[in-house]
């Protein structure tokens, strides 16, 4: 038996013929049966460049159709996609190149010469262009490429993508992801959240991260769904895909500006049967919000790139606004104890680490067989540095990240709590709790808060307001306004960013 993602995927697409895969709202436009024969020509191409079963391409592109196409030719011809940040310098770039050794690097037209510099310092033997009409070098190779109708021989352990973390200590890493990774979790999402071929998604996501690119396009291919492809999130574009979409992934991000246009009410979202979010927190207020404005309560779910989802929040049943619900089938959660790192599972509905163990957890750091060790225990569980506790209800509710905790004179002080207090004040829009150097307390709480617009308030106001709702040890010692958090693209608060920032505020204390 063929054990390649794609073997599965070609089936369905096969079967789907002339129903629509892909649009875009320029007016791009792709059948199943358009698509898969596309993917045969791209293999062609690639193969042609030298690609082989197990070579890595890696891929900096903006999104366009092809470069989903060009994923699954990767697949096709048995080699390890590793698609990369459209951001990220030629620095970085540099540290890919070198640590994954690809045997292609395929690149923005615009970056060509900058891509071709870096190839040759890092030995990559092959660097193509895609452009996001259908262009690029890679595309001329295409037109003239013979065909590969196969599909290459995997293993279920084989790679099929390298997708490196974003990493906000030390050097990214490389999560190798198998499979039988990818297959199981496109299984059990398109189950979970109930995707058929009726199925129209609203994606808007960028596809060099898991949640677009395995999570919304990996569940379509499965359910032979189709994708409303947009280059990037626009308000005024997912407002008018609401017409014929029948769901929308997002992050956070994408709900709290869709709430900020009159337009969203129940009419508007009448095609709509699903909206999901993840990659970040969904304040229980956007939740809430959400509701009211269209009567669709959002779906949350927690995952990560090592492990892709591992719980989400019921398609039937309560979805419960600030936790991301339960185990997929097949991944199971335990809580240890951060502390003595025995692993030791803690009592239900105390605070600790998550773990999580399962087909969906990926294989390994790529040629970091310590950092592996570490984090990936001879049990299979994987330590997801991701603090939790499961409700009596068995809902997940994620407390923040290990690294974020903070630690005030000996106690823990979890961000989120004072977090969620914070942004309960009717002035407050946002905060962001981290801990930051003091000579007394090791670390000291501080927080930085976004206002509304047009509200007033001040550093005292904040710590007055918070003193009958929080234990001493917990309130912020400084209070800091900022018209914004630092976020990177899956809305996520960059609180290392805000640690540099705040470093030495008690240094003088
Ligand atoms: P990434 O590997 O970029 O997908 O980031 C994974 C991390 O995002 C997780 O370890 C969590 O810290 C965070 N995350 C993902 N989904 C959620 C969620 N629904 N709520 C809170 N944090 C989340």
């Amino acid at each position: 038996m063929n054990h390649n993602l794609f073997d599965t995927f070609a089936a369905k697409m096969q079967d789907r013929g002339t129903a629509n895969f892909i649009t875009t709202p320029e007016g791009a436009e792709y059948s199943y049966a358009d698509a898969l024969a596309k993917t045969e020509r791209i293999a062609g191409a690639l193969k042609g460049l030298g690609v082989n079963p197990g070579d890595r391409v890696a891929v900096q592109v903006d999104k366009s159709p092809e470069a989903i196409l060009l994923y699954l030719a990767t697949l096709r011809v048995g080699a390890v996609y590793l698609p990369l940040n459209t951001g990220y310098t030629a620095d970085e770039i540099g540290y890919f190149l070198g640590d994954a050794e690809p045997a292609l690097f395929v690149c923005m037209p615009a970056s060509l010469e900058s891509a071709k510099a870096i190839a040759a310092k890092t030995q990559c033997p092959r660097v193509e262009t895609l452009g996001t009409k259908d262009d690029g070098s890679l595309m001329d190779a295409v037109a003239k490429a013979q065909a590969f109708t196969g599909i290459e021989r995997r293993d279920e352990d084989d790679l099929a993508a390298i997708l490196y973390t974003s990493g906000t200590t030390g050097r990214s890493k490389g999560a190798m992801l198998t499979h039988k990774n990818l297959r199981s979790n496109s299984k059990s999402l398109a189950e979970a959240w109930r995707f058929t071929e009726k199925d129209r998604l609203i994606h808007a996501l960028p596809i060099f991260h898991t949640h677009g690119l395995f999570v919304a396009c990996n569940v379509i291919l499965t359910a032979g769904a189709s994708l409303y492809f947009m280059s990037k999130f626009d308000v005024d574009t997912i407002i008018t895909a609401m017409a014929e979409g029948t769901s929308l992934m997002g992050v956070p991000t994408f709900y709290t500006r869709l709430l900020q246009d009159d337009r969203l009410t129940p009419e508007l979202t009448a095609n709509m049967r699903l909206f999901t979010s993840g990659s970040a927190p969904l304040t229980a207020e956007t939740h809430q919000q959400f509701e009211q404005r269209t009567g669709h309560a959002i779906l949350e779910r927690y995952g990560m790139t090592e492990t892709n989802m591992n719980t989400s929040n019921p398609y039937d049943g309560d979805r419960i606004a600030g936790t991301v619900g339960m185990p997929l089938p097949g991944a199971e959660i335990r809580i240890t104890d951060p502390v003595t790192d025995t692993h030791a599972p803690l009592p239900q509905g105390e605070i600790g680490m998550l773990e999580v163990c399962g087909p969906n957890v990926f294989k390994g750091y790529w040629r970091m067989p310590e950092k592996t060790k570490a984090e990936l225990l001879e049990d299979g569980f994987f330590v997801t540095g991701d603090l939790a506790l499961i409700d009596e209800r068995g809902y997940v509710q994620i407390v923040g990240r290990d690294k974020d905790l903070v630690i005030s004179g000996g106690f823990n002080v979890y961000p989120k709590e004072v977090e969620q207090i914070i942004d309960a004040l009717p002035e407050v829009s946002e905060s962001a709790v981290i801990g930051v150097p003091h000579p007394d307390f090791g670390e000291g709480v501080t927080a930085v808060v976004v206002l509304l617009p047009g509200q007033k308030l001040n550093e005292s106001d904040v710590i007055k307001s918070l003193s009958g709702h929080l234990a001493k040890y917990k309130q912020p010692k400084r209070v800091f306004f900022v018209d914004a958090l630092p976020r990177n693209t899956m809305g996520k608060v960059q609180k290392k960013q805000l640690r540099d920032e705040y470093k030495d505020i008690y240094s003088d204390a």
